[in-house]
């Protein structure tokens, strides 16, 4: 087994380091923004890449905005972006069924840029917003739409257990897709609440389904698929820049591209250096070729 290198980039080599890559795919919320506030001079850096000549691709798992909200969000925060430089998990879901020729409807457990990118893409959907729980009607009763063929699981604040008997109903046919956005089981927040992540509705709809969702998101390569498919990408010369270990840097290992993790988001230092001693292959996995504090750190460099 071969050592893992994990180190601070060294201040004399990060000029050499940038140089040896010629596509950047930075994921986006805890590396360049928190929410709607962007992380100090993350867009300077991501910009100064592109006036190198990297091509940028922006990366995310968050399956409630649509490819157009993304560059809109870019340009809010004045990170230079076009439709074609952005990966996101609802995008990617309507992508995953044209691939297939799907010509049939959708239930979505899920946000409207879902059916935005679905709309997009000429497939018919259902299942959007609530469903509240009927006590004078038993689940039992629940008569399936014969034209459902494929069910997508996304994150959903109105998730609820109609919305499992009619993901797990439609699923009892396996010749129903199965697709789920994405896997984070949590959002990071400051305070000791717990919000748990489109990870969990997953899983949730997995295990009374007995089935197993096909993952748009990171880590899972169907991302990197796409992109490979779209761009003239070489994995050697690229650099996967994430907050998460078990999402974006397990891509990144995955696709054979170099990993940079920042410590503006979900992993700490203290969790890498844990799984660096850890028996256990999958957690070595998680481990980031290089980590810095903050994606803005690089700015001296670039500008050198
Ligand atoms: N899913 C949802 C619904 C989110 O709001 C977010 C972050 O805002 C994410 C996933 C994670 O996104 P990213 O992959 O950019 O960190
Ligand atoms: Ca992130």
């Amino acid at each position: 087994m071969s050592a893992i290198n994990v180190k601070a980039l060294a201040r004399q080599n990060v000029r050499r380091f940038l140089n040896s890559f010629d596509t950047v795919m930075t994921d986006c919320d805890g590396v360049l923004w928190m929410h709607m506030t962007p992380l100090p001079h993350s867009a300077d850096v991501v910009n100064l890449f592109r006036r190198l000549g990297k091509q940028v691709f922006y990366v995310t798992n968050n399956s409630t905005k649509t490819r157009n909200d993304l560059v809109e969000k870019c340009r809010t925060l004045k990170f230079e972006a076009t439709k074609d430089d952005i990966l996101c998990t609802a995008h990617l879901s309507a992508c995953y069924l044209q691939s297939l020729n799907f010509h049939k409807k959708v239930y979505v457990i899920g946000s409207e840029a879902i059916a935005k990118e679905l709309e997009q893409a000429g497939i018919s959907y259902c299942g959007i917003g609530p469903d509240p729980i009927d006590q004078n009607i038993s689940y039992s009763v629940f008569e399936k739409n014969p034209e459902v063929a494929a069910v997508i699981v996304g994150f959903d604040e109105h998730f609820s257990y109609p919305k499992m008997v009619k993901a797990a109903t439609y699923l009892n046919d396996i010749n129903v897709h199965f697709i789920g956005t994405n896997t984070d089981e949590r959002f990071p927040v400051s305070n000791d609440v717990v919000i748990p992540g489109t990870g969990s509705l997953v899983r949730c709809i997995e295990s009374c389904s007995e089935r197993k969702a096909v993952i748009m998101g990171k880590p899972d390569k169907y991302m990197a698929k796409m992109l490979m498919e779209r761009s003239n990408v070489d994995p050697q010369r690229t650099l996967m820049i994430g907050d998460r270990c078990n999402t974006d840097i397990l891509f990144g290992t995955h696709c054979g591209f170099t990993t940079l993790l920042v410590l503006t988001g979900v992993t700490a230092l203290s969790d890498v250096e844990r799984w660096k001693q850890s028996e256990r292959q999958e957690e070595r996995d998680l481990v980031p070729n290089y980590y810095i504090d903050a994606l803005g750190d690089l700015l001296p460099y670039l500008k050198e």
